[in-house]
C-alpha cells in the first residue's frame, strides 16, 4: 500500500474544502476504500476522514419518516425498531450483506457510495470505459456476475444492498457540499454509465452524503426482499427483487425495483402495472415471470439471471401474500 496522509475535518464545510483542493476520497468505514488502496487501484496522497463530524450519526423519527445519518453503521441501521417495524425491507437487504464484521464497521453512506466489484476495474491493470479509458473487457471476457440489463457501454452492476430499497421507499438522499444543501430522489440518484460512465452516483466533488430521508407516507406492512447469492454470506448479490404493495395504504401504489442485474437499481414500472391488474395469485406469478427478463441482453457467461429473476419474483409474491396487513 502506498502511504497517504489523513486530514480528519471537523464539519462538513471542512471536509468539502479538503476533497476539493486535492481530489482526496472521503473514508467512512473504510471497508471499501481501503481494500481499493491496498490494491493499488486507487492511490491517493490525502484520504479525508467523515467520522468526526458531528450530527452524522443516528436514526431520528420524525412526523414525515426516519433520518437515518450516513456515518450510522449498517447494523445499526438493521436492528434499530423504527427500521425493523416500519421499512422492513431495509433491516432485510442489510441482514443479507457482507458479515457481521463487515456491518459493524461499514456506513449506510458507504454503502451506497461503494464502488463496482467488476475484477477488470479493480485490477490496476485494466483501463476501460469506467475509469478513463475505453472499451469494456468483461464484455467478451469473465462477465458471469455482470448486468444484463443497460449494459451497452459497461456492464458493471450496483453492488449496493441498500440502494434498490431506498428507491423501492421513494427515499431523499440529503447531501452537502461547502454549505450548499440539496436533496435528490433515489431514483436520481444512482446513475447508469450511459449519464456518466465515471461515477455511479449523482456527488458532484466535495459533497458529503449526510443523511438518508425515509418517508413515513410510503411504509407498507406488505413487502418482500429476495436475493440469491453464490455464497451464504461474504459474498454480494447475484440478483434481488425488492416489492412493495399498497405503499402508504394507498391501493395500486406498488413498486417492483431489481438490484444487482444492472449498473444502478432498476425499477420496473411494467411489472408494478402487472401487479395492479389483478390478484397475488399463481397466474399473477406466470404474468410477472413471463415479463421480467424483458429489455435483458445476458452476455456470454450471465444468461442465468433471468431465470433467477423468475424465482426471486415467484418468491416475492408469496411472501407478500403470506404477510398480514398488521
Ligand atoms: C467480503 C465483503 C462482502 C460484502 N458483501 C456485500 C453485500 O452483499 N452487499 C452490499 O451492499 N455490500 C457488500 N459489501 C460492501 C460493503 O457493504 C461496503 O464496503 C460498505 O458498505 C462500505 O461502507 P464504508 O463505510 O466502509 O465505506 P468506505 O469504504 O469508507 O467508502 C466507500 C466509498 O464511499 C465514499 N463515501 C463513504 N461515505 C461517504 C459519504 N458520507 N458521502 C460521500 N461519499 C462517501 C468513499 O469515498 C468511498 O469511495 C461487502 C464487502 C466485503 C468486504
Ligand atoms: S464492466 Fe465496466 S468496469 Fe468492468 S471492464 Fe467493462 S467497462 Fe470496465
Amino acid at each position: 500500500m502506498k502511504p497517504f496522509k489523513v486530514a480528519i475535518p471537523k464539519s462538513v464545510e471542512q471536509a468539502s474544502r479538503f476533497q476539493k483542493s486535492d481530489d482526496s476520497p472521503f473514508i467512512a468505514g473504510g471497508t471499501d476504500l481501503l481494500a481499493r488502496i491496498k490494491e493499488y487501484v486507487v492511490q491517493p496522497e490525502t484520504i479525508v476522514d467523515l467520522k468526526r463530524i458531528e450530527g452524522m450519526t443516528g436514526i431520528t423519527s420524525t412526523d414525515d419518516g426516519i433520518r437515518i445519518g450516513a456515518l450510522t453503521t449498517m447494523n445499526e441501521v438493521a436492528t434499530d425498531g423504527s427500521v425493523t417495524d416500519d421499512y422492513p425491507a431495509l433491516s432485510e437487504t442489510i441482514m443479507n450483506a457482507a458479515t457481521p464484521q463487515i456491518r459493524n464497521m461499514a456506513t449506510i453512506g458507504g454503502n451506497i457510495c461503494q464502488k463496482p466489484r467488476c475484477w477488470y476495474l479493480r485490477h490496476e491493470g485494466y483501463s476501460c470505459a469506467k475509469n478513463g479509458g475505453s472499451g469494456c473487457w468483461a464484455r467478451e471476457g469473465e462477465n458471469e456476475f455482470h448486468a444484463i440489463f443497460d449494459n451497452q457501454v459497461c456492464a458493471v452492476t450496483s453492488p449496493s444492498n441498500v440502494a434498490p430499497v431506498l428507491v423501492a421507499y421513494s427515499a431523499l438522499i440529503e447531501i452537502q457540499g461547502g454549505e450548499e444543501k440539496r436533496e435528490i430522489p433515489a431514483e436520481d440518484f444512482f446513475i447508469t454509465p450511459d449519464q456518466d460512465p465515471g461515477r455511479e452516483v449523482l456527488l458532484e466533488p466535495g459533497e458529503v452524503v449526510i443523511s438518508i430521508h425515509l418517508p413515513a407516507k410510503n411504509r407498507t406492512k406488505k413487502w418482500s426482499y429476495t436475493e440469491a447469492r453464490e455464497k451464504q454470506s461474504f459474498d454480494w448479490a447475484q440478483a434481488s427483487v425488492t416489492m412493495l404493495y399498497d405503499r402508504g395504504g394507498r391501493k395500486g401504489d406498488h413498486r417492483v425495483v431489481l438490484g444487482a442485474v444492472s449498473p444502478a437499481p432498476l425499477r420496473r414500472d411494467d411489472l408494478e402495472k402487472i401487479l395492479k391488474s389483478g390478484s397475488l395469485d399463481d397466474a399473477m406469478i406466470k404474468k410477472l415471470q413471463m415479463k421480467i427478463g424483458d429489455g435483458s441482453h445476458p452476455l456470454s457467461q450471465n444468461g442465468y439471471k433471468v431465470p433467477m429473476l423468475r424465482g426471486l419474483i415467484a418468491q416475492g409474491v408469496r411472501n407478500i401474500s403470506g404477510r398480514k396487513e398488521g
